[in-house]
Formats: structure tokens, sequence, C-alpha cells
């Protein structure tokens, strides 16, 4: 698996999370590590990346995070990128053409951003022979404008629906199953309406890939905590717990979306904590 990195952000620490506290900050800023979390503990770091996974001569992409060249005059930081991150895919030694699956967890402004690319004005699939996977649920949820929120606003119509459009998309409640051998599809929703956290397995080898169930590693130790961007919150706060328990039950690989420094770890029960041991 190869983290594909677009860009790392550094996020006020009380704007992702509206819990934060300075007594928080001084308690787990030593475990962090300056990876994570600014010297006086005010910003925290997060990534923007994708998850390159070829497996049993498949080329598979976990989301595709922001993309270039997109009008999100919301939202500063993707708006108009011109990121590496294409260059970044390529130096591991992939082209867009040999994507066989873009594996999509929810549909976030910096999770489908190079779902497309603009060719003559029009925005389209950035990888033309790749099976996409999509939430159907999600997808309708997202596709009345008065559900999305302000930081994903004009996603669906660029990176999303240009997809659907050209035949690529299969459904991951109705014909997901069985295409990626391995591959187990879990519903995580709370961040978003149909959030999915995806597991992969391998031989011995337990893998699971858990979208925006949590943004920053400190959330191991405060799951309580919804980010800003949690659209609702009982529900990702039940879905971060299962999907602690999910990997510290069966000492899985934990993927993430977010987090900064190893972005990879495995989860394991401390005096009825979590912790995080990154890889
Ligand atoms: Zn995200």
């Amino acid at each position: 698996m190869t983290r594909i990195t677009e860009q790392i952000l550094a996020v006020p620490s009380n704007y992702l999370y509206p819990e934060w506290s300075a007594e928080a900050g001084k308690q787990h800023a030593n475990w962090l590590g300056a990876d994570h979390i600014s010297d006086d503990h005010q910003t925290l770091a997060l990534s923007v990346h994708a998850w390159l996974i070829q497996i049993a001569g498949k080329v598979i992409l976990i989301d595709t995070a922001s993309g270039n060249a997109k009008q999100r005059p919301l939202n500063p930081v993707f708006h108009e990128l011109n990121s590496p991150w294409m260059d970044n895919l390529r130096a591991a030694g992939v082209t867009p053409e040999q994507v066989d699956y873009v594996v999509i967890t929810h549909l976030h402004v910096d999770h489908v951003g190079w779902n497309t690319v603009q060719r003559n004005g029009k925005w389209v699939p950035t990888f033309p022979n790749a099976t996409y996977l999509f939430s159907r649920a999600e997808y309708d949820f997202y596709s009345d404008p008065a559900n999305v929120e302000d930081p994903s606003v004009g996603v669906f119509e660029d990176s999303v629906q240009p997809i659907v459009e050209a035949g690529l998309v299969r459904w991951i409640e109705t014909e997901a199953k069985g295409l990626i051998p391995g591959l187990g599809f879990h519903m995580t929703k709370g961040h978003s309406h149909a959030h999915y956290s995806f597991s992969l397995a391998s031989g011995d080898a337990l893998a699971l890939f858990t979208g925006d169930v949590m943004h920053h590693p400190i959330q191991v130790k405060t799951p309580q905590w919804n980010s800003v961007f949690c659209e609702f919150g009982a529900d990702a706060q039940r879905s971060r717990l299962w999907a602690l328990n999910y990997a510290a039950d069966r000492d899985a690989l934990f993927f993430t979306s977010h987090f900064a420094g190893s972005s990879v770890g495995r989860v394991r029960r401390l005096d009825n904590q979590f912790e995080w041991i990154a890889q």
C-alpha cells in the first residue's frame, strides 16, 4: 500500500475539534509528536492523500484526494489546486490508464477530486479504464444541493456526476460484492450520510481503510470527539468506536485518510482505552 499525498494542512486545534481543550493538548502532545501537533498545540497537521493498492495484478485507489483546478471558492485550501498528486501517482509506477478500481469512502471534497480532470472545458474521468465504487445512498443524498455543506459545494457536479454519466460506477450496496477478492464493505455513517470503510484480507493479513471515521490520531484517545466536518454526530461517534474495536479485535492494520505523520497503525487496548501504534 502506498500513500499518494496531495498536501499537508495545518488546522487550528480548537476549530477542528469543538471539544478541544488546552489540557488535552498538554496531555497528548508528547505521544503525538511534531508530525501531528505544533509546539504550541494550537494547530494540528492533517494530510490529504489517496491509498494505492496493488494486489493480485489489480491496481486499486482508495479515494482520490481533492483534484487540480477545481473551483472551490468557499474552500480556499482546495480552490484551484495545482498539486503534484498525479506526479506522485506516476512516481509510484502507475499511470491513470492502469487503474482498475477507484473505491470511494464518501463524497466529500477531499476524497473524490481526482475522479475527474478537465479536458476541452469538460470534466472527464481521470481513470478511463477503472470501475468506480460509490455508495448509492451517499450519491442520492448529495445529489440534493440542500444536503451539501459549504466545503463540498460543486463537488457533486464536477467530480461525481461525470463518472456516473460515463457509466463507470458500480454501486457499493448492490453491485460491488465480489468484484475485488478480499474487499469487504462496512457502513460507517456519521461523518457523511452513508460513509463506508473497507476491509481488505490477503492471506493472514487484514487491513481496514477508514476514510474520515477519524481525522487525527488524538481521536484514538478521545473517540467521543467529532470533527467540525462530521455531519451526523451520534452516528459518527458510533462508527468510530466500531472501527477501533474492529481493528483492535482483529489486529488489523488501520489505514487513515488524514493522519499526517504515519497514516497507518495498529489499535491496541490499554487500561480501558485504545492506543495507537504507528507503523
Ligand atoms: Zn476528509
